[in-house]
């Protein structure tokens, strides 16, 4: 793939636009993709210049590959990535179970510039450092384009629509009207260190459970170059935003976590003891459920992280993030009239219902999977619990196999990663 101009500064932008796209992750470069390869004039800005790192474990679930398909840019990522056959479950009584998967893992920073290069080769342009600051809103309060700053310069931007794809931080919601929480559902914290030494025996994505990380979980996750992508998240305790129960008032300190998995996992001791560090331990915030903000306004989308979508219980979220980002600009390409020759032909309130409905039909469809998610969320604090499941599934090929389908997303976890699904889980026949 060519690489076209980017990072364009902002006097280089047009007066206008059919969709300015907000944030550069993997939810803005797959809706400006696909936007792009519709026909539309797409402008992508973001308040950072790419490529740019992003606070992540970088790991690849199958559902984001999935969702690259989609994109045409699989092979390419796969050509960069390292590949792994498996998810390794370690319990906190040490005991593990391997569940099949199509995984990888790419650091965010090689991953974030190919979809955002992906956008552009299909059309888009794309600015950046410019930070989205508040949308522009005609006399009926409809969003028409943006004020951006770069630098200390600023200007405006007319757009038919502006979709925010603007990550976990709250800053762009609330300036949208959007936001409904501001604080985080969870908080991970990650460095990449290299160690050829290791590569043979950590070749899974290692995921381990233990009473010291209660609340969350420590990964180890292998890279290109025997480069690891090692940390810790809290992906429960952080939920309630009027918490009820004690284990949620306290806000465990990450750091500390992270020292406590070191101790209680010796290959993250081996890791962080002999290899060499590449980046250091740095932490972000992440928005969860499908929750915490409107999905729209007139004029507006939220996509991505900042429409909540990062599961709990495990924080994954590139594959949804480019999932919703696709799914943003499949129904502003069906619904918005923006496909249409100019859209004069559409009545814009109808088309701006239909586009907002469009979208919240395809949320919703997703929203069974984050349900149950964040009800299985709460297994991280019961470690007794995790040490039944890994020793059950480590058993029973048949339950790993359900898991593996839950993984790969080929059943709704509905029917596992809830009380009701464990008990049923946990009885033998
Ligand atoms: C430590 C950690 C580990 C994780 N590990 C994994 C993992 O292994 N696998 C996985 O699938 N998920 C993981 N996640 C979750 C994953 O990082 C997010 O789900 C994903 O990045 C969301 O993508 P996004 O495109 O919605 O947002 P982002 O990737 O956050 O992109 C948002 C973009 O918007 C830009 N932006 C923000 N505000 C503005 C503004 N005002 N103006 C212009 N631009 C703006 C930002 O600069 C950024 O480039 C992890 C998260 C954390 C914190």
């Amino acid at each position: 793939m060519t690489t076209p101009n980017w990072n364009l500064p902002l006097d280089a932008l047009p007066e206008h636009c059919d969709v300015l796209v907000v944030g550069a992750g993997p939810a803005g470069s797959a809706c400006a993709r696909l936007l792009a390869l519709g026909g539309l004039a797409v402008v992508l800005v973001d308040a950072q210049a790419f490529p740019r790192d992003k606070v992540c474990g970088d790991g690849l679930v199958p559902d984001s590959h999935a969702a690259l398909r989609r994109l045409g840019v699989h092979d390419e990522v796969m050509r960069l990535a390292r590949g792994a056959g498996s998810a390794r479950c370690v319990a906190p009584n040490g005991g593990f179970v391997d569940i099949a998967g199509e995984l990888a893992v790419l650091p965010r920073r090689e991953l974030d510039a190919l979809l955002c290069r992906s956008a552009l080769a299909a059309g888009a342009l794309m600015a950046a450092p410019v930070r989205f600051e508040l949308p522009l809103t005609d006399a009926a309060g409809r969003v028409v384009g943006a004020k951006l700053i770069q630098g200390n310069q600023s200007r405006t931007l007319g757009a038919r629509w502006v979709v925010l794809a603007t990550g976990a931080l709250p800053a762009p919601l609330l300036a949208a009207g959007l936001c409904q929480r501001r604080s985080p559902s969870g908080m991970a914290l990650r460095a990449h260190v290299r160690h050829p030494g290791l590569d043979a025996e950590l070749r899974e994505l290692r995921f381990v459970w233990h009473g010291r990380l209660r609340g969350g979980y420590g990964w180890i996750f292998p890279g290109p170059d025997s480069v690891f992508n090692i940390g810790v998240g809290l992906l429960d305790s952080l939920q309630a935003e009027t918490p009820q129960a004690p284990w949620r008032r306290r806000r465990p300190n990450l750091r500390h976590m992270f020292e406590e998995f070191l101790q209680v996992d010796p290959l993250a001791a081996r890791l962080m003891q002999e290899g060499e560090v590449r980046s250091e331990l740095k932490g972000a915030p992440m928005r969860c459920d499908l929750a915490g903000a409107q999905w729209s306004r007139p004029g507006l989308l939220v996509t991505g992280e900042a429409a909540g979508a990062t599961y709990s219980f495990t924080g994954e979220g590139i594959g949804k993030a480019m999932e919703t980002g696709m799914a943003a600009a499949e129904a502003l390409l069906a619904h918005a009239g923006l496909a249409s020759a100019g859209g004069s032909a559409v009545n814009p309130a109808a088309a701006d219902d239909a586009t907002a409905l469009g979208y919240q039909v395809r949320l919703e469809a997703l929203l069974p999977r984050f349900t149950t998610y964040r009800q299985a969320a709460s297994f991280n604090r019961w470690p007794g619990l995790v040490n039944l499941i890994i020793w059950r599934a480590g058993r029973s090929p048949k339950i790993a196999a359900k898991l593996a389908d839950v993984l790969n997303e080929r059943r709704l976890p509905g029917s596992l990663l809830t009380w009701r699904g464990l008990r049923n889980l946990l009885t033998p026949g």
